[in-house]
């Protein structure tokens, strides 16, 4: 089973990453870190890899899949990988499709991990540690109990990472939108496109992944799902819905409201921007 996890920087995707690794026995494939182990092993790939990435250049789409494909050849991978941060364009997503069909593969899962960018901006920005014993805490969600002191060591030394800030974090996600747009119709439309809470708690999204590498749909609402568990084709279709085309960066409540806005408009055009203009 092969699968690509999608998800901002800060949703979790390497805790996830790793938990499916040790249930599902994958092997999780970060081309960062192929290319360096490429590299540092001096194989053929990597020497080209290393000429060009010297070179201040761009490793090319077919050197990254010829990786990904020797890999895929190692025993450890034979259960099949998560692939993590690749592709990150339809062009690299055609040609991983095209590398996997020649083995004999193919891609089973692409799973969108989906955030409310507002309150993972809070979330992560808002997060800081015991500089002593590691103790995560957060601004709002989890202070120490006792004010400037930390409830585990009882140090008084915290830290926070210089890039958990608020712009640093909204930079990383535009990003992360930028890219993913282009390539999550292009997986919906070979219907291999699922997404899950990425905000939900560490253990309900490993439950909801762990569900869609079972087969089952994961996204429906839970009474729903309920209610046609005997029917998992019509499951999967309401799965479909929710992924809604590119919209991740529009909040839930404002699609209901535009809908309803036209409609609206003529009948009181005047009311909101009026008060505005007072
Ligand atoms: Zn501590």
């Amino acid at each position: 089973m092969n699968i690509v996890l999608l998800g901002p920087p800060g949703a979790g995707k390497g805790t996830q990453a790793k938990r499916l690794e040790d249930k599902f026995g994958l092997v999780q494939l970060s081309t960062g870190d192929m290319l360096r182990a490429a590299v540092a092993s001096g194989s053929e790939l990597g020497q080209k890899a290393r000429s060009i990435m010297e070179a201040g250049q761009l490793v090319p789409d077919e050197l990254v899949i010829a990786l990904i494909s020797q890999r895929l050849d190692q025993p450890d991978a034979q259960n099949g990988v998560i692939l993590d941060g690749f592709p990150r364009t339809t062009a690299q997503a055609g040609a991983l499709d095209r590398m996997l069909t020649d083995k004999g593969l193919k891609l089973d899962y692409v799973i969108e991990m989906k955030v409310d960018d507002a309150l993972l901006i809070d979330r992560i920005s808002g997060r800081y540690t015991c500089a002593k014993c590691g103790e995560g805490y957060h601004d709002r969600n989890k202070k120490p109990k006792v004010a400037g002191v930390c409830d585990r060591c009882g140090s008084r030394e915290f830290k926070r990472r210089p890039d958990d800030n608020a712009n640093t974090v909204r930079t990383r996600l535009d990003a992360y939108h930028r890219q993913t747009a282009p390539i999550l119709p292009y997986y919906r439309a070979k219907g291999v496109l699922q997404s899950v809470d990425g905000m939900a708690s560490i253990d309900a999204v490993t439950k909801a992944l762990a569900r869609i590498l079972s087969g089952q749909p994961a996204v429906a609402p839970a009474a729903k799902a309920a209610k046609k568990a005997a029917r998992p084709k019509r499951v999967a279709k309401a799965a479909r819905r929710p992924a809604g085309g590119g919209k991740a960066r529009r909040p839930a409540k404002a699609k209901p409201a535009r809908k309803a806005r036209p409609k609206a408009a003529q009948k009181r055009p005047a009311k909101p921007r009026g008060k505005k203009k007072l």
